[in-house]
């Protein structure tokens, strides 16, 4: 995974720029099936969100613990998902 260290500034916080899922929230139903297997747990429905459809949509939580394994994209009904693999070391984020 690709992070950004200021070189000139010792033991500060690592950024993450490489983000693993776009998220369609509009087309989301709500309906947990992604929680449940998504096996990191780190996807929760936005309650402070209502969507166009009328439902709070699923938000990714912790960007880090998720490996893009993808099991969300399978399982959602409503193709809310797409997954991006993480770059190899080396390459830009
Ligand atoms: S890609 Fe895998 S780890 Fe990431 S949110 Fe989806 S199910 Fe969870
Ligand atoms: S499975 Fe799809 S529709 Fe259901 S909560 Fe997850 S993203 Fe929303």
């Amino acid at each position: 995974m690709a992070v950004a260290v200021p070189r000139s500034t010792p033991g500060a916080t690592r950024v993450l720029t490489f983000q693993p899922l776009e998220i369609a929230a509009e087309r989301c139903k709500g309906c947990e099936l992604c929680i449940r297997a998504c096996p990191k747990h780190c996807l929760a429905l936005d309650t402070g969100l209502v969507n166009p459809l009328g439902y709070h949509p699923i938000r990714l939580t912790d960007a880090a613990a998720c490996t893009s394994c993808a099991l969300c994209a399978r399982i959602c009904p409503d193709v809310v998902f797409t997954v991006y693999a993480a770059p190899r070391r080396g390459e830009p984020a």
